[in-house]
C-alpha cells in the first residue's frame, strides 16, 4: 500500500487535523465497523454509530465558531467522510447528509437563522436535503411542492421521494415552489423545516438495496405551516441555493464511494493473498495482478483528483462544478467496478453475506445514482466543452 501512503503523507496534516483523524479512525475500527454488518442485516438506524460520531463532535468540523462549531479544512472533512464510510457506508452516508442539507444554510442563511438553528447541528443534530419527488428526479425544476406565504408563515403542500435520514433528522431543508412566482425554475424556493412541524410527516423507510441502515423515507406536507423565518433567502433563490449547493456535497459522495471502494480493496488484496488455488496464492496469476494494476492505478487517480478539488474548494474558488463531477463520476464508477471485482476475486465466498465484499457491493450501486445520476454527470462534463 506505499503509493496510498506517500498520498496521505503528501496531504500534510497539521497536527490538531491528524488528531481528528486519528480518533475518528479509531472510532471508526472499533465501534463503526463492528457493527455495521449486524446494522445492515437488521435495518435498524444506527443510533450507536451516529452517537459515537456525536461524540468526537464532528459536525463541529463545518460549522463556524460563532454557532459552536470548530471548523477545518474541507479537505478534512472528506477525509473524515472517506474514514467513516470505509467502516460503515450507511453511517458514512448519514454524517455527509448532516453536511449536505445544512451547509447551505451555512453559506446562505441570514444571521438570525443561523443563531438560531446551528448550536443544534454542531451539538449532533441529524439534518436531511430533501430535493426529490415522484415525478421530478434528474430534473429537479419539475418538483411540484408547494410554498405559499400565509403571514408570518409558509404554508407547504406536496410530498417528496428517496429521503436520506428523512424520519430522523431534525432539520430538513426543503426545496418547492413559491406560489407567487410563476416560472418553472424561478420559483424553486429553499426552507427549513423542523422535525416536529405539525403538517409534516416521513413515511415508513425503504427497503433498499444496500445502505440499509440509513433511512430513505418519503415525506408528505400537508398545509403544514413553517414560520417564514425559516425561508433561505428571498422567495425564488433556490434554483441558486440548490447548484451552489450540490457542487460541495458532490466531492463528499465522491469521498463516502472512495471509502467503499477502498474497504474492497483492502479486503480483496488481503483475500488474494491468501487463498491458494493450484498451489499458488491467487494474487501471484497474472491475470488477477493486471486487475490489481488497473484497480489501484483508478484508486490512486481518483484520490489525488479529489485532493484537487479539495484544494479548490479550500482556496476559495467558486466555479468547480465539472471538477465536482469528475469527481463524483469516477470514484462511483471505481466503487462499483472495484466491489464487483472484490466479490469476483473471493470466488464463490464473496456471493455469501459472511464476507464483507457482498454488502459492499449492495452499498456502492447508489453511489452512481443519486446526487445526479453518472449520466447527467456525463452530459455535465461534455457540455462543458461545447463552445458558446
Ligand atoms: C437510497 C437513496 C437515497 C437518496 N437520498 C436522497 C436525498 O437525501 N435527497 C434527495 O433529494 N434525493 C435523494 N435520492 C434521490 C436520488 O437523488 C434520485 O433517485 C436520482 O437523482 C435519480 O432520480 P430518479 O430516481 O427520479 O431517476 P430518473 O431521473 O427518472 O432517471 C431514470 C434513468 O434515466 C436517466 N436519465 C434521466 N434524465 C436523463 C437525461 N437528461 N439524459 C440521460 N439520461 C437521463 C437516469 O440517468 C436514470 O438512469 C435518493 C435516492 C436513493 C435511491
Amino acid at each position: 500500500m506505499k503509493i496510498f501512503d506517500q498520498l496521505e503523507r503528501r496531504r500534510a496534516w497539521e497536527p490538531e487535523e491528524q488528531a481528528i483523524l486519528d480518533a475518528v479512525r479509531r472510532v471508526a475500527d472499533e465501534v463503526i465497523a463492528p457493527k455495521a454488518a449486524g446494522f445492515d442485516k437488521s435495518c435498524e438506524f444506527p443510533w450507536a454509530t451516529v452517537e459515537a460520531l456525536n461524540g468526537l463532535g464532528l459536525n463541529g468540523l463545518f460549522v463556524p465558531e460563532a454557532y459552536g462549531g470548530s471548523p477545518m479544512r474541507y479537505k478534512l472533512y472528506l477525509a473524515v467522510v472517506k474514514i467513516i464510510s470505509e467502516a460503515c457506508a450507511s453511517t458514512g452516508i448519514i454524517y455527509a447528509t448532516n453536511f449536505h442539507g445544512m451547509k447551505p444554510l451555512i453559506d446562505f442563511g441570514s444571521e438570525e437563522q443561523k443563531l438560531r438553528l446551528l448550536p443544534r447541528v454542531a451539538a449532533g443534530g441529524l439534518g436531511s436535503l430533501a430535493i426529490t419527488e415522484l415525478n421530478a428526479g434528474s430534473d429537479a425544476t419539475g418538483m411540484t411542492t408547494r410554498f405559499r406565504p400565509d403571514g408570518d408563515h409558509v404554508v407547504v403542500d406536496g410530498g417528496k421521494t428517496f429521503i436520506t435520514s428523512g424520519s430522523t433528522a431534525n432539520l430538513l431543508l426543503v426545496f418547492g415552489k413559491w406560489s407567487e412566482i410563476d416560472d418553472a425554475r424561478g420559483a424553486i424556493s429553499a426552507l427549513i423545516v423542523e422535525k416536529d412541524t405539525p403538517g409534516f410527516t416521513a413515511g415508513r423507510p425503504e427497503d433498499k438495496m444496500g445502505l440499509r441502515a440509513s433511512a430513505t423515507t418519503p415525506l408528505s406536507f400537508d398545509n403544514a405551516r413553517v414560520p417564514r423565518g425559516n425561508l433561505l433567502g428571498q422567495p425564488g433563490d433556490g434554483l441558486r441555493i440548490l447548484l451552489a449547493s450540490l457542487n460541495k456535497s458532490r466531492p463528499s459522495i465522491a469521498a463516502h464511494a472512495l471509502g467503499i471502494a477502498i474497504a474492497a480493496f483492502k479486503d480483496m488484496t488481503a483475500y488474494m493473498n491468501t487463498r491458494r488455488q493450484s498451489g499458488r496464492r491467487i494474487a501471484e496469476f497474472q491475470a488477477n495482478q493486471f486487475l490489481l494494476a488497473d484497480l489501484a492505478s483508478d484508486l490512486a487517480l481518483c484520490e489525488a483528483w479529489l485532493d484537487h478539488v479539495a484544494d479548490l474548494i479550500d482556496g476559495g474558488a467558486t466555479d468547480f462544478g465539472v471538477e465536482a463531477s469528475i469527481a463524483k463520476l469516477r470514484a462511483s464508477d471505481l466503487a462499483m467496478r472495484m466491489t464487483t471485482d472484490a466479490v469476483q476475486m473471493h470466488g464463490g465466498y464473496g456471493y455469501i453475506r459472511d464476507y464483507r465484499v457482498e454488502r459492499l457491493m449492495r452499498d456502492a450501486k447508489i453511489t452512481q445514482i443519486w446526487e445526479g445520476t453518472n449520466q447527467v454527470h456525463r452530459q455535465l462534463i461534455g457540455r462543458s466543452f461545447v463552445e458558446k
